[in-house]
């Protein structure tokens, strides 16, 4: 079986774009390859954070991956920072890297514009830790949307440039590139993001969701209830692609275009598909926090098995160039 490799920032509990844009393929891919999904802290230390809320933002987002069907025996679910090959690796890969190829990177780009008071070396070294990451265990395949790509040709010329100074010694993985709908917020103007105010949460309550959705924009041209609208040019309707069965879909376009169903009944069967798929999320979340003991244990011993896989690449690259090959933890 192949190896995959993923990660997600410890951002508490996750939101619909997150769940639809990565999480449920996940839950899917881990039938088909020997998963690990790095929590990965040390990426999220790149920006500005509250270190008081750090351990509670990893806990709290491991119980939502569990909650969304991340499967405790099939996957590998660990924090980065318990496996310290991670950080050796990235200086390892530093040494074979030039820096040209890491400024032009787009995230790179982006993200010293968005923290202008604080572009460290750490957002500058982001991708090579990525590269570590995936090449520790190996991994063949990495999911990914389209805005990830240049990270995954970064890892495969770090891989190449490391085996070919030094011998073999890392594969070539592929991206995986797979369906993920790019989600919008409820502002209708932004991709969906607990920064930027317009997120989903997948515990919310249908309360506080009706509150959200009822004050959502929709077709901007049908200002009347007797207008007809265009579900295209409706954000409302791009969550109903996520939830809401085809039939049900194709009802809503005929009703939406001729006006005979108004936005706010619209909207109401929109909250009743999303608790079809949030509903059985929050329940099992709800068993999961009486089991915290339980699943702090399961990460620790997964990040036992990670350290495991880590020390035997850590030797070999170390082997390969030169260093004494030891590593104790
Ligand atoms: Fe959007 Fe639905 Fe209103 Fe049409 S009826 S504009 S799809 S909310």
């Amino acid at each position: 079986m192949k190896t995959l490799f993923t990660g997600i920032q410890p951002t508490g509990s996750l939101h619909l774009g997150n769940y639809f844009g990565a999480v449920k393929n996940w839950v899917k891919l881990q039938h088909n390859f020997e998963t690990y999904i790095s929590i990965v802290d040390l990426h999220a230390i790149t920006i500005l954070y509250n270190p008081k809320d750090m351990q509670k933002r990893i806990l709290d987002l491991a119980l939502n991956l569990y909650a969304c069907g991340i499967d405790k025996e099939k996957t590998t679910l660990f924090v980065q920072s318990e496996v310290p090959g991670h950080a050796d690796l990235t200086w390892m890969f530093n040494t074979v890297i030039p820096i040209g190829e890491l400024e032009r990177m787009t995230q790179f780009k982006d993200k010293a514009k968005q923290n202008k008071k604080n572009v460290n070396m750490g957002l500058l070294d982001y991708p090579v830790l990525q590269a570590a990451d995936i090449l520790l265990y190996k991994a063949g395949i990495v999911p990914v949307g389209e805005d990830q790509i240049q990270h995954i040709e970064l890892t495969r010329e770090i891989a190449r440039r490391f085996n070919s100074r030094y011998g073999k010694t890392f594969p070539e993985c592929e991206a995986y590139l797979t369906e993920t709908p790019r989600v919008m917020g409820i502002d209708g103007e932004n991709k969906m993001s607990k920064s930027k105010n317009n997120a989903i949460g997948l515990l919310e309550s249908r309360d506080d969701i009706w509150s959200k959705l009822a004050g959502a924009k929709t077709d901007p041209a049908r200002i009347r209830r007797s207008d007809a609208g265009d579900p295209e040019k409706c954000n409302i309707f791009s969550y109903h692609k996520l939830v809401t069965p085809e039939e049900e879909r194709e009802e809503i376009i005929h009703g939406c275009k001729t006006a005979g169903i108004g936005c706010v009944d619209c909207k109401k069967r929109l909250l009743k598909s999303l608790f079809n798929v949030l509903g059985p999320i929050q329940e099992r979340y709800s068993k999961l926090i009486l089991e915290k003991k339980e699943i702090i244990e399961i990460l620790e011993s997964n990040a036992e098995k990670c350290r495991k896989v880590a020390k035997n690449t850590i030797i070999e690259a170390k082997e390969k160039m030169g260093l004494k090959p030891v590593w104790k933890i």
